[in-house]
């Protein structure tokens, strides 16, 4: 998105990809309304919902066997008021078919970044793994997610603020439509969600930070079983043959100190690696480089210097980022990890008693995952 915002103001951008391809599975595939405003703004949308994607516009979360609908999007003013479900290589695909408009785009794959160039202290280009180099005009953003260079190479200090919990992510088959809801489940020892994508279920089971290995080694039926006891009454008796389908997602909940130092600038998950609660990962990630071309597209493109403006961006993007971290570690701490303790479960909290209760209420929750805390309009150029 970086890419495509700032060739569209007509600066030469190369973006650099070290995989083959976008392939790769459950890599969080919920396009939020305020990703899909920045879409609509840039005359995007309509085409990108003709992709294929699922629509999610509530959620439901069962407490010790009771539902309370705790979520509703449908009442927000934004061109799009549900979460699209949409495979993460689709959405890059759409991206970069969009970016390649531009005649600044350039995207080369199988180019993985190993090291920096730089000029004093400033970083002035990269050293791919083929020992080339490649210099940099004005900037590197680097927007290589939470195993970023910048972390591996301590250019950049993080601050970790820890998560007690990992999440196995699967497919289950599916044997009858269930709706657009997105559904939760949490009884004493245990928590899952499951997301309705038509043809089959994508399941989140939440399990102890590490334990990984002890679940995936106490067996598939094992796993089936606890979550056909959070769901009894859908048929989950179908699909996840082996271990191997069972994909880890490592919580890890961290951001920079600073996000930038002379030629070089992080955002997204390089910056800040989100927990997985709300699945806003990718649009925190969108917001970013949103900002980053608001501040610094139009300099770039008249050829300025800017370093004075990259505490700008971090200025800009790092107040919702701490904001979402801290509800996102109020949520890990007093929610899942008291659930995965084992800590008996007997009934909701009051608030989600509430939500349920009072159907306007449930616009709040709705608001808050669906547009995010300050919203980023794009303001940089179109050249
Ligand atoms: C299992 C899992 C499930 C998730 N679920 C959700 C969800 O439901 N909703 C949600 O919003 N978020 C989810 N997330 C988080 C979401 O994927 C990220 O927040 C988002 O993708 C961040 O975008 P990014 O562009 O900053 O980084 P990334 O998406 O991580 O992209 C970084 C890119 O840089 C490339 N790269 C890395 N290093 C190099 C290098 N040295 N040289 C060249 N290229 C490099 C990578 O191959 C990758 O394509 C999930 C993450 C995981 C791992």
């Amino acid at each position: 998105m970086a890419g495509l915002l700032f060739a569209r103001a007509g600066v030469s951008v190369r973006v650099l990809e070290k995989h083959a391809d976008f392939f790769r599975d459950f890599r969080g595939d919920t396009v939020h309304p305020s990703t899909m405003e920045v879409l609509d703004q840039l005359g995007m949308l309509e085409r990108f919902l003709d992709r294929p994607h699922d629509r999610v516009q509530g959620a439901e979360i069962r407490v010790a066997g009771r539902d309370y609908t705790i979520g509703d999007l449908s009442h927000l003013d934004t061109p799009a008021p549900f979460i699209a479900m949409m495979p993460q290589w689709e959405f890059l695909d759409f991206l970069r078919d969009e970016a390649e408009a531009f005649p600044g785009f350039s995207l080369t794959m199988e180019a993985e970044v190993t090291g920096f160039v730089e000029e004093g202290e400033r970083i002035a280009g990269v050293r791919l793994a083929d020992r080339s180099e490649l210099r940099a005009g004005k900037l590197v953003l680097m927007a290589d997610g939470r195993s970023s260079l910048v972390r591996r190479l301590s250019l950049l200090p993080v601050t970790r603020l820890g998560a007690p919990m990992d999440v196995l992510w699967f497919r289950l088959e599916k044997a009858e439509n269930a709706g657009d809801k997105l559904r939760g489940a949490i009884d004493t020892g245990r928590m899952a969600v499951l997301i309705d994508r038509r043809t089959y279920w994508q399941v989140a089971f939440l399990i102890p930070k590490g334990a990984a290995a002890e679940v995936k080694a106490r067996g598939i039926e094992w796993l089936r079983g606890q979550l056909q006891a959070l769901f009894p009454e859908i048929d989950l008796s179908g699909g996840l043959a082996s271990e191997a389908d069972l994909h880890l997602l490592s919580v890890e909940l961290d951001r920079l100190d600073q996000w930038h130092r002379p030629g070089l600038l992080a955002i997204g998950d390089a910056a800040h690696a989100m927990s997985p609660i709300g699945g806003i990962g990718i649009n925190l990630a969108i917001q970013d480089a949103v900002a980053a071309a608001n501040v610094l597209a139009g300099p770039l493109a008249r050829g300025e210097d800017p370093d004075p403006l990259l505490p700008q961006v971090q200025k800009r993007r790092e107040l919702p980022t701490r904001v979402i971290q801290a509800g996102q570690r109020a949520a890990q701490n007093n929610v899942i990890g008291t659930v995965l303790s084992g800590t008996p479960i007997t009934g909701a909290p009051l608030v989600l008693r509430l939500l349920d209760r009072f159907p306007r209420l449930r616009r709040i929750p709705g608001r808050i995952i669906g547009l995010g805390f300050r919203r980023e309009r794009v303001r940089s150029p179109a050249a």
